[in-house]
């Protein structure tokens, strides 16, 4: 027998030993990352080198296509057919992105409208989908000739502030790529996964990839992320530290900047070599290069005054973040560093005086977004038993309402912590006491669910069944610790108690729940349609009854007669199985009564008949 794990972030069911990769997409360079003997790693190149696929991609006259690093070389030989930074115009509109278009070396579509950019190659055009869809499909190749087998299912990163589009623009992306994507993950909360700290604090995590910033703020606490706040410049990265070198050698070469214009070829050439030239000065004091002829040179010290304004953007940026996430700065625990681009020693130094500690970069900062993500990707697989993301609830929360029925009040996948209520009222004259039963679970019928806890709301005024208003609120903290309070709106009457939903649950528990309530879904919804009948049928005899009693003056005897025998045949009709027949009868005795209610111009009748009551 097939033995299946699930989920209890967001319930899905995965069968064991299946793998789920990680893939930082990225502006500049995406990764692939999986679980290897219980530790994230990244998948290298054939030579077992880089783990970084260029996100780059070049279209062939003769239609082949190249992703990544020989993509890359395509830049400066065949600049408008090779396409980079795609990520930038994901989920976005022409309008979006123009004023940026001199940005690309290629060509974006001006259609001047709201629709989606195209990027025109020949004369074919491709969606950033389709583009990113290609280097996704770089990556999950790559995974599998490593693995040798076939992989299917991914968690992919985005930034923080990613909206709707950009995240769903990424997921079609995935299944273009011929991808499941499971989740779209933070790319912070990624990186701090990746960190993975041992107790609950305020983390910063400082991501400079190749032409964005990011800072984002957040609050990890019982294996919850929760991003405070974000904050960044979209046009702001490492692509400006070569642009600072490039301009510093034309004006030492006497050359203008027309000058990159007037030779593509030259100007991809000097880039290159200024990529080249600021990743040695990350390790080195000075570097230098021929280029046609003529001696480049930089010094660290040169590169560092002119990278100085830029570095200190991301730092105001960073200022901001700590701001709106209310916090002071001196609260923040760690900062983790991500992105190529914080390997230079200036920005290290900033960001270590800026937050007054030295920063954590002992996981590879190129890698450590995928890392992040690999370790997602596993704790979806259901591999990682240890870690919990519980920052939604897994089983549904709710109360016993008549006929033994579950009212679900927080429903599964809610966030944590979370807050929802409800107003209910009772179903007998005069009622004192009501008891109310918790239960969690996904199955429509109570007995079926696990019962957390019971308790009384004692003293509740006399008052006819159906007119006291019972306010009951299900408060779930970020522990998930859960708080029932119930309160009589009319006499101002208050009762809680305090249940832990998960304590005394194994995972085993909580799967076999769910997956009961997937398998019973049918029986369930029958059984529940007949409770509902009988329900509706049991409310209508009483208020019916009522109305007898009490409008007896107004009424013909005729009229009484008539309504009595339907109530006693509705009455034989709800205790047999038949939901239609009990159905019929509900509506007969409504036609028939309702002209009557009228004429006895009742309104309480009319709220009695209404309104959920909860079991005695
Ligand atoms: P993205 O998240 O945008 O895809 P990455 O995190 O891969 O980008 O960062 C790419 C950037 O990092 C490039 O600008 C690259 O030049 C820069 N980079 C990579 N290694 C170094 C280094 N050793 N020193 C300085 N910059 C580096
Ligand atoms: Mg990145």
């Amino acid at each position: 027998m097939a033995t299946y794990s699930i989920n209890l972030k967001d319930g899905s069911i995965e069968r064991p030993g299946e793998i789920i990769v990680g893939i930082d997409l990225g502006t500049t360079n995406s990764l692939v990352a999986l679980i290897k003997d219980g530790k994230p790693v990244c998948v290298r190149d054939q030579d077992g080198r880089s783990s970084l696929v260029p996100s780059i991609i070049h279209f062939a006259e003769d239609q082949s296509v190249l992703v990544g690093g020989a993509a890359r070389e395509k830049l400066v030989t065949d600049p408008s057919r090779t396409i980079f930074s795609v990520k930038r115009l994901m989920g976005k509109s022409y309008l979006d992105v123009a004023g940026h278009t001199q940005f690309f070396g290629y060509k974006i579509i001006d259609d001047d409208t709201e629709s989606l950019v195209k990027i025109r190659v020949d004369d074919k055009f491709y969606t950033p989908i389709e583009l990113s869809a290609l280097i996704l499909r770089e990556l999950k190749q790559r995974v599998e000739n490593e693995l040798n087998t076939t992989v299917s299912k991914a968690v992919i990163t985005v930034p923080a502030y990613f909206n709707d589009n950009q995240r769903q623009a990424t997921r079609d992306a995935g299944k273009l790529a011929g991808l499941d994507v499971l989740r779209i993950v933070n790319e912070p909360t990624a990186a701090a996964l990746a960190y993975n700290p041992s107790e609950a604090g305020t983390i910063a995590v400082y991501d400079l990839g190749g032409g964005t910033f990011d800072i984002s703020i957040l609050q990890i606490q019982d294996g919850i992320y929760e991003v405070l706040s974000t904050n960044g410049d979209t046009f702001l990265g490492g692509d400006d530290f070569d642009q600072v070198i490039i301009l510093k050698w034309l004006s030492d070469l006497g050359l203008q900047q027309s000058s990159l214009e007037e030779n593509k070829e030259f100007s991809q050439q000097i880039r290159l070599e200024a990529e080249k030239a600021k990743k040695t000065l990350s390790g080195a004091d000075t570097y230098s290069c021929v280029l046609n002829g003529q001696l480049l040179q930089i010094s660290r010290q040169q590169f560092d005054e002119l990278i100085k304004p830029l570095v200190n953007r991301t730092l105001a940026c960073c200022a901001n973040a700590v701001k709106d996430a209310g916090i002071d700065i001196k609260d923040i625990k760690t900062v983790v560093m991500a992105g190529g681009s914080t390997r230079v020693p200036l920005v290290k130094h900033s960001v270590s005086a800026f937050f007054g500690q030295p920063v954590f970069d002992s996981i590879d900062p190129d890698e450590v977004v995928a890392l992040g993500a690999a370790i997602q990707a596993d704790v979806l697989a259901g591999n990682q038993q240890d870690v919990l993301l519980l920052d939604i609830t897994p089983l549904s929360l709710g109360i016993e309402t008549v006929g033994g029925l579950m009212d679900v009040i927080i429903p599964r996948n809610s966030k944590v912590p979370s807050k929802a209520g409800r107003q209910y009222t009772t179903s007998v004259d005069g009622q004192k006491n009501l008891k109310i039963a918790v239960y969690q679970g996904e199955r429509d019928l109570v007995e079926h669910n696990r019962k957390l806890g019971e308790f009384i709301l004692r003293d509740i005024p006399a008052m006819p069944a159906g007119l006291p208003k019972i306010d009951i609120q299900f408060i779930l903290n970020a522990d998930g610790i859960l708080t029932v309070r119930a309160r009589e709106l009319r006499s101002g009457l208050e009762t809680q108690v305090e249940i832990r939903p998960t304590y005394g649950i194994t995972e085993e528990q909580m799967a076999l729940m769910l997956l009961d309530s997937i398998q019973n879904a049918q029986t369930d919804m029958a059984a529940r349609g007949l409770l509902e009948a009988r329900n509706e049928a049991q409310n209508l005899i009483l208020s019916g009854e009522k109305f007898l009693k009490q409008h007896d003056s107004i009424l013909s005897q005729e009229e009484k007669d008539t309504t009595s025998a339907m109530i006693a045949s509705l009455r034989q009709i709800a205790a047999g199985t038949d939901k239609d027949a009990i159905h019929k009868q509900i509506e007969a005795l409504n036609e028939y009564t309702t002209p009557l209610a009228h004429r006895a111009m009742d309104v309480t009748i009319g709220s009695a008949m209404k309104g959920q009551r909860i079991a005695e």
